[in-house]
């Protein structure tokens, strides 16, 4: 395959084959993809095949190997001209996404506080099914959580107004349908609301190690040596469902719509058919039982500090990244109504967006970016220009499968490691524990690095952890 560099941090794969667009890879050399991930871009020239798609099939910095689509990749649809909506390039965690906290203390008020504040986290935040839930509902509730997001949880108390001026799209998305959510999505989904999931999610206390953007940091609430919490998780086995049975209908349905794709994983159809309104109406419900998660979570994490340390804890912004949207665009000189997939992307707004809340209307929205537990996360910020439809990365991204992580590291020698750099850990099997490690991951640093090289976004701070609890 054909790699041209275009600029700094910006790479070309032309147009070959059945491609409609080029591909575009923001990366470092360091960063581009190869052994592990050499199928992610393959997956980015598979993704520019389809269907009404715009400008480029794009990779972010962190960008590695996903179901159909990269996981890092972000494509645009025309959706006048038959462009398609694929729930692949939206993933099987629908509207996954971090919420971070912005605690009233700083790291030497919390020293002595946080051995015990791990432990009550560790022990209040349900993980999985057998873990239970924060919130058990009925029928009737998941679906006002299926309808009313984050806004549905505040306003049953779990919350305050002001968290959802701290969310994207206010804490819950328009247009969803729990009508088109199937029997088994919705029984999936009602022993896990406030909960979670696996593996790569978690609940992390960090403190804020440097500042980048003074202005940027003020206006999120954010200083040096300032306690933080970022919560990582998305829509459990509701959106995994719903994922399931859409690629299903779609790859059903595709060739009577003259679709062939070079990978069956690719599976959509226009998001102009009743198979496509379906999925993203369904798609919307997800993404509000997610951000209701988020916010429920949110709840633990205030109690806990209040319990344990005494102080407050202010949302300081929640953003999913795996989505499909339908947002207006220039493209080529003309306004389009564009599906946007991000899938492991982040929506990253610039400063003066109208979807900002007012008080980062000059800041721009807010990007979070883990890493890993044992490294550094990141707070960024969407910029003037910006690139993939105003997108940019959602982590480290991976450079070994959790197999092969499982098999190259010790979870006990992993976890005395973190503890011994002052890194609490709770909650996971030492398995659980040696998949996520931090070498199974690229490196935060140099992800961030060529995000903001690359123009698509700014960094704002850096943190580090100080406890995690995995899921
Ligand atoms: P994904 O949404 O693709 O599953 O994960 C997003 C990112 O979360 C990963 O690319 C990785 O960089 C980051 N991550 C995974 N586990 C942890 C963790 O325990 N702590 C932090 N800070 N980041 C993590
Ligand atoms: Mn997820
Ligand atoms: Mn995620």
């Amino acid at each position: 395959m054909e790699i041209v560099e275009d600029g700094p941090f910006r790479f070309r794969i032309p147009q070959h084959g059945q491609m409609r667009v080029p591909g575009v890879v923001y990366a470092s050399h360091e960063l581009l993809p190869r052994t592990f991930d050499d199928q992610a871009l393959q997956q980015v020239v598979n993704v520019a095949t389809l269907p009404g798609i715009v400008t480029a099939s794009y990779a972010m910095p962190d960008v590695h190997w996903g179901y159909g689509f990269p996981i890092g990749g972000v494509a645009a649809t025309d959706v006048a001209t038959g462009g398609v909506v694929s729930p692949g390039g939206v993933g099987f965690d629908i509207s996954c996404g971090v919420r971070l906290l912005a605690a009233g203390c700083d790291r030497a008020a919390l020293a002595s506080h946080l051995p015990a504040l791990m432990d009550v986290l560790g022990h209040r935040t349900p993980r999985g099914t057998a873990h239970g839930a924060v919130w058990h509902v009925g029928r009737s509730e998941l679906r006002q959580i299926l309808e009313g997001g984050a806004q549905h949880a505040v306003d049953r108390g779990h919350g305050v107004r002001r968290d959802l001026e701290r969310c994207e799209d206010e804490g819950v998305l328009a247009g969803a349908e729990p009508d088109r959510v199937s029997e088994q999505a919705l029984e999936r989904g009602l022993g896990q609301v406030g909960s979670l999931g696996s593996g790569n999610h978690f609940l992390e206390v960090q403190a804020v190690e440097t500042v980048y953007l003074e202005d940027a940091a003020r206006a999120m609430g954010l200083s040096v040596g300032q306690v933080c919490v970022m919560i990582h998780c998305g829509s459990r086995g509701l959106g995994h469902q719903i994922c399931t049975d859409y690629v299903r209908t779609m790859d059903q349905a595709m060739s009577r719509h003259g679709i062939t794709l070079p990978d069956r994983q690719l599976a959509c159809l226009p998001v102009d058919s009743p198979e496509g309104r379906s999925y993203l109406s369904a798609m919307a419900a997800a993404a509000n039982y997610a951000r209701a998660n988020r916010q429920l979570l949110s709840e633990v994490v205030r109690d806990s500090f209040e319990a344990v340390v005494g102080c407050g804890v202010d949302l300081v912004y929640d953003i999913s990244h795996n989505m499909a949207k339908m947002e207006t665009h220039r493209v080529e000189g003309a306004e389009l109504l564009l599906c946007v997939h991000r899938k492991g992307a982040t929506r990253a707004l610039p400063p003066g967006h109208p979807d900002l809340p007012p008080d980062l209307a000059e800041v721009g929205q807010p990007v979070l970016v883990p890493g890993t537990m044992g490294t550094a996360s990141y707070v960024m910020v969407g910029t003037v220009g910006g690139g993939a439809f105003h997108s940019t990365c959602h982590g480290a991204g991976r450079v070994r499968s959790r197999h092969a992580a499982m098999r190259e590291v010790n979870g006990r020698e992993l976890r005395d490691d973190l503890e011994s750099h002052g890194i609490a850990v709770r909650g996971t099997t030492l398995r659980g524990l040696a998949e996520e490690a931090p070498v199974a991951y690229k490196d935060i640093d140099a992800v961030a690095r060529a995000s903001e090289g690359a123009g698509l976004c700014r960094k704002v701070a850096r943190l580090v952890p100080l406890g995690v609890v995995k899921g």
